[in-house]
């Protein structure tokens, strides 16, 4: 998972571009970009790029923007390791530019082809030069080899070729597109800001400067802003009904965002609720796993009458254990990560709310942690429904045979981790919560193993149950 961001028209664009960027780092800490367009007095434009790995306030630190990064134009990302530890190259850190039959380009992008192995191949043997491993580049191929007679005409065709899921920002001198593809599986919202626009993967980064959304862009969306305002066309592909990401409700997405335009707090809240309904325990206090599973627990000790505590502390300097590339560092990582309070723990009955378990690394070390701090019992609570399938639209989930859950029976898994109960919300409570029984809304396919039906699925890269 990446963070995008666009700026049009408005005062030192690359800054409010490194400020949304930094609203929005929890959504890739690996590295960041920002690219400006500078207009010349001569009428043309040039590009500023600035790059680096690390978290943004680092990216970014001593950085002179209005001298290095000028401009009113300007877009920018955040970069999101991958879970499946593949080598980190410098050339894959967006935003990406190029020249596309004479028309400069900057382009950032969240979210995952889906055929883009199988195509770069046949693209190379016909003489296309990558430099990176990103899918990404690959749109810039796209669009210099489609069809038409205009840059926009070309960006339609190209945007009808390929599978998958994305969220793009496209910068030109002259405009800004802000495109969704056919499902909407990647969020992307638009908000004013001085006379201007600017777009961000989540909502959290206009809090920043102050503003509200104006608009979240639908899926099989294409908006071109101009300074002459701006235009909106559908992909003529466009799905009958939205696959938007689920889990940006129930891990990704800050708790203050709107994916999709709903909030995740109350999804969230929802879950906690639901899953008290089905699960209720017998505690003498509710703790959540912080940050992210915050608003699940304080819903769910609510609904079953128990006081919530803090007595998981998160060790704010410990960056994603999750993405570390071996079991061993994620392990290290998550110990150095979370502590428990004695005084709370000692001698109770905990039960402990957490919104997903991915390889269960965490969870385990919760419940030891616990027990080594004096709890009789501990129990678990999650949020979301068993991740069975990895997630081949951008959410860095691993393979199949590392999901703990899709390898273990609920009573083994209980006793892996070493909980005195276990339990979950169902898939139907998150359809719920996310007011989508009729299905035609959210993808849940690391849920419930089942893809959407029309999505393209490499052989054998999802697991079916
Ligand atoms: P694990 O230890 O592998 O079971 O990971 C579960 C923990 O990682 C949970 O506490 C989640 O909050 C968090 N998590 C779940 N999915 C992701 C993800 N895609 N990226 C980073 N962290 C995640």
């Amino acid at each position: 998972m990446c963070a995008i961001a666009g700026a049009f028209n408005v005062p030192k664009a690359s800054y409010i571009i490194r400020q949304m960027l930094y609203a929005l780092n929890h959504r890739g800490r690996e590295g960041a970009g920002d690219v400006s367009c500078e207009q010349l007095p001569d009428g043309t434009s040039v590009f500023h790029e600035h790059r680096g790995v690390g978290v943004v306030d680092e990216v970014f630190r001593d950085m002179d923007f209005e001298k290095e990064l000028p401009g009113s134009c300007a877009v920018g990302h955040t970069r999101y390791s991958t879970a499946k530890g593949s080598a980190f190259q410098l050339e894959s850190l967006q935003p990406f530019t190029s020249v596309i039959r004479g028309t400069p380009v900057a382009i950032v992008h969240n979210g995952n082809l889906t055929d883009y192995q199988d195509v770069r191949p046949e693209f190379e043997r016909k003489g296309a030069v990558y430099r990176s491993n990103s899918d990404t580049e690959h749109f810039l191929h796209l669009m210099a080899r489609a069809e038409g007679s205009t840059f926009d005409e070309r960006l339609m065709h190209a945007l009808q070729q390929p599978r998958g899921a994305w969220s793009l920002v496209i910068m030109t001198p002259d405009a800004m597109y802000a495109v969704t593809d056919p499902y909407g599986m990647r969020p992307l919202s638009m908000a004013d800001y001085q006379g201007g626009h600017v777009f961000a993967s989540e909502t959290c980064a206009f809090d920043l400067l102050g503003v509200r959304p104006s608009l979240t862009l639908p899926r099989g969306t294409v908006l071109k802003m101009t300074r002459n305002g701006f235009t909106v066309q559908r992909m003529p592909n466009m799905a009958d009904f939205g696959r938007g990401c689920a889990f940006e409700f129930g891990y990704f997405s800050m708790p203050d965002s709107y994916p999709f335009g709903m909030s995740a707090h109350a999804v969230r809240e929802r879950l906690g609720r639901l899953l008290a309904e089905t699960a209720p325990v017998a505690a003498d206090f509710v703790c959540s796993v912080p940050d992210s599973a915050n608003a699940m627990a304080t819903a769910y000790a609510r609904a079953v009458g128990l006081p919530k505590e803090d007595a998981l502390l998160r060790n704010h300097q410990a960056g994603r254990t999750f993405i570390s590339p071996t079991h061993k560092a994620r392990e290290f990582g998550v110990r150095m990560k979370l502590k428990a309070v004695r005084e709370l723990v000692e001698g109770k009955r905990v039960c402990v709310v957490d919104d997903s378990i991915v390889r269960g690394i965490t969870t385990k070390h919760i419940v030891e942690l616990l027990r080594q701090h004096g709890a009789k019992e501990v129990h678990f609570r999650i949020g979301m429904p068993p991740v069975i399938s990895p997630c081949l639209w951008g959410i860095d989930t691993p393979d199949a045979k590392d999901l703990i859950a899709a390898n273990l029976t609920r009573p083994d898994l209980k006793r892996y981790i070493g909980a005195d109960s276990l339990a979950y919300a169902t898939v139907e409570q998150f359809r719920q919560a996310l007011q989508d029984e009729q299905q035609e809304k959210y993808c849940l396919t690391c849920f419930t193993g089942r893809p959407p039906e029309e999505q393209f699925v490499p052989e054998g890269r999802l697991t079916r149950r």
